[in-house]
This record gives structure tokens, C-alpha cells and sequence, in this order.
């Protein structure tokens, strides 16, 4: 093992924080010992902050319906093929009610950017959730909104919101999206929701069209300067109706490896271990977790429209990704060490320990 590769990691460790170009090194230059160093690190500081738990949100996957048209994003606006759906406020309670029994308490709805969702709509149905599961948090995955519409989405009782960056890159930004869509508005969206009072949860793709080594390490640098309370980052999966069809999939080993940095960078941050990672490897949701995420999302969307909501190829939603198999996914954690718990699961205080 390189010294200088272990001192790096050390160092990260310690201070939580390096330069661009130090990350550039342990995203492009570690051996496999020195990635599995990386990781028993990344493990040992997740457990120092929420020991062997694994926290646990519902996915409800609300409406498939987009305004944007995403060139990477299976359920984007000019794909025809995409068999569309819209839940209605009761079946998202419907959903709750499901979860809640199956020891869920945190729910997350997520959805394309559909005009139906007006803040009245979601402000009515996050007044139901919270009147009749106050022990439960929200996060809500709706897209860009207003200022004004975040505060009003958080004064009506949603607790979280995550909104992936895509990536720290301005150009690359305009690569992966419409000249509708610009990266300064997504970064403000960040801010807005920011000072709404929001948990709040940025995140990118692994291996995504033009991505290089030095995007990834501006993504750790970005991540280590915004201090997200959540950070979702996953594999880009071509989808076969998208302008990336031909694209490869970003690679798990690197999604891992990326994992690992990130807890070290924000010790108490809340990170899953995607649907993405457990779609492109068997084992992919427990790398995930021995590389230091502590949060899965399996999906508790009605079943009748769960293949609808197909972000990329092969997208998981059934079998232990299904809310319903819960019992089988703790099994599953708990042969390497972890047990999920009945909690809402909110970011630990640094000063709790
Ligand atoms: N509309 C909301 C938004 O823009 O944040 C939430 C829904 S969006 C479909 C959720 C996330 O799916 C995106 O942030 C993106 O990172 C991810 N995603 C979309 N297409 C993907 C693909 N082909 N491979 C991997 N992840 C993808």
C-alpha cells in the first residue's frame, strides 16, 4: 500500500477535508487495499454516529408526469413509451397507512415535475400525512420549485427535500439537460430550500455521458463546501428511450468508493444506498453500506404502477427493493452486521456523541 494514498485517507479522516486535487487521487489512483482502508474507515465513522443502525424511508413514487425532458431521464417528457400515471392524494395516504404499518417512519415522495402537484394539492396532502402520522417525517423529490413555494411546503409539515445537483459541473450540466433547464437554477433551488428550514439533500450521478475523473473529484469538493444533510448519489443506467441509450453504466466499485469519501467528508451526513447500486449488483445496497451509506429506500409505491416509474433500464422495484419485503431486507442486513430500526431516522448532532 502507498503511504502518501494511506495518509491522504488518514487526513480525510481527521480533518474531513482535502484539496480538488487530493481527491483526484483517491478517486483515480488507490489500489484495492487502499480502497478497502478507505472503507473500513468510512464503516467505523458511520458507526461511531449511528453504531449498526440503518435507517429506512418508504419511497412513494407519486406521478411519472414531466415537464422537463432530462436526456438521461427515462420518465422524461418526450418519451412516448413511457406509460404515464398520477396518484392521487388518497392513494399517497393509502401508501402511508401501508408503510406505517410495516415500520415505516419516514416518507418519501418523489415524482417528475407535474403540473397537478400545486403547492395547495401538496400542502393538503402533507397536512393529512402529518395530522394522522405526527411521529413521521416527509421528504418531498419534486424538482425546482419557488422560493415561496419551498416555505410553503415546509410550513405545512415536510421535513426534508432532496434535490440531486446532477453535477458540480456548469458545462457538464448543460451536456446532461435542455437549455430550459440551467445549473444556477438548480444550485439556487439548493440555497432556497436551504433557508426554508429543510434537511436537505443534494447528490449526483456516478459515471454519467462525459463525466471525468476531475468532475468527480469537484463533486467531493462541492459536497465538502455545500454540507448536505442527505446526499444521494447512485450509477447512471442508460434507458433505452433516452438520447444515452448507448451510454455505459457507471461503475459500482467507483459509486462505493465515492461513498466511502462522502462519509468521511460529513460524518453524520444521511446516505442511501440507492435503488441505482442495488439495480447493477446483487450485493450492491450491502456494498453500499459497508462502504458507509446508512439508509435504503425500498419502494412503497402501489405495485400496479411501480414499473411505470422506469428512471433507467432494469430499475429494481420489486423483490427486497419492495417495501413489503422488509422483514427479508433486515435479514439481509443483518448478516453483515446492521439492523434497520423503526425511527424516523433524522440526521445525528455532532454534539450527541
Ligand atoms: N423530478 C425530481 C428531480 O428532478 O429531482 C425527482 C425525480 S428524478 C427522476 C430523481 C433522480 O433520478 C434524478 O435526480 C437523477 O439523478 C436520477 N436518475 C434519472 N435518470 C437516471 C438514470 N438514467 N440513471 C441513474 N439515475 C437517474
Amino acid at each position: 500500500m502507498n503511504k502518501a494514498h494511506l495518509s491522504l485517507i488518514d487526513r480525510l479522516e481527521k480533518t474531513h477535508s482535502l484539496t480538488k486535487d487530493e481527491y483526484l487521487i483517491l478517486i483515480r489512483d488507490l489500489d484495492d487495499e487502499e480502497d478497502a482502508y478507505l472503507a473500513k474507515k468510512a464503516l467505523a465513522t458511520k458507526e461511531q454516529y449511528y453504531g449498526n443502525s440503518i435507517f429506512i424511508r418508504g419511497l412513494i413514487e407519486v406521478s411519472n408526469i414531466c415537464k422537463n425532458d432530462c436526456y438521461y431521464c427515462g420518465i422524461r417528457a418526450s418519451n412516448r413509451n413511457c406509460d404515464r400515471y398520477r396518484l392521487t392524494p388518497d392513494d399517497i395516504l393509502a401508501c402511508c397507512d401501508e408503510g406505517y404499518v410495516l415500520g415505516f417512519r419516514t416518507f418519501v415522495l418523489q415524482g417528475g415535475e407535474d403540473g397537478f402537484f400545486t403547492d395547495d394539492v401538496l400542502c393538503g396532502i402533507l397536512s393529512r400525512i402529518k395530522e394522522r402520522y405526527p411521529d413521521c417525517a416527509v421528504t418531498l423529490s419534486l424538482g425546482e420549485r419557488s422560493a415561496d413555494s419551498y416555505c410553503r411546503l415546509k410550513a405545512a409539515g415536510a421535513d426534508r427535500y432532496l434535490l440531486r445537483h446532477e453535477t458540480a459541473d456548469r458545462t457538464h450540466y448543460g451536456l446532461l439537460h435542455p437549455p430550459s433547464l440551467s445549473w444556477d437554477n438548480r444550485m439556487q433551488c439548493l440555497c432556497d430550500l436551504r433557508e426554508c428550514g429543510f434537511a436537505v439533500g443534494c447528490g449526483f450521478m456516478v459515471g454519467s455521458p462525459f463525466q471525468t475523473e476531475e468532475m468527480l473529484a469537484g463533486e467531493l469538493a462541492f459536497i465538502e463546501a455545500f454540507k448536505p444533510d442527505m446526499c444521494g448519489i447512485g450509477p447512471f443506467i442508460p434507458h433505452k428511450d433516452t438520447d444515452f441509450r448507448d451510454f455505459g453504466a457507471g461503475s459500482v466499485a467507483m459509486t462505493c468508493r465515492l461513498l466511502s469519501c462522502i462519509r468521511l467528508i460529513h460524518p453524520t451526513v444521511l446516505l442511501p444506498a440507492t435503488t441505482a447500486l442495488g439495480t447493477l449488483h446483487p450485493r450492491g445496497r450491502e456494498m453500499g453500506i459497508l462502504h458507509g451509506a446508512n439508509v435504503v429506500m425500498p419502494n412503497l409505491s402501489p405495485t400496479s404502477v411501480r414499473k411505470k416509474y422506469m428512471l433507467y433500464d432494469n430499475k429494481l422495484s420489486d423483490g427486497d427493493e419492495s417495501a413489503q419485503a422488509v422483514q427479508s431486507l433486515r435479514a439481509r442486513l443483518q448478516s453483515i452486521g446492521c439492523d434497520i430500526v423503526v425511527a424516523r431516522g433524522d440526521r445525528a448532532q455532532i454534539n450527541e456523541i
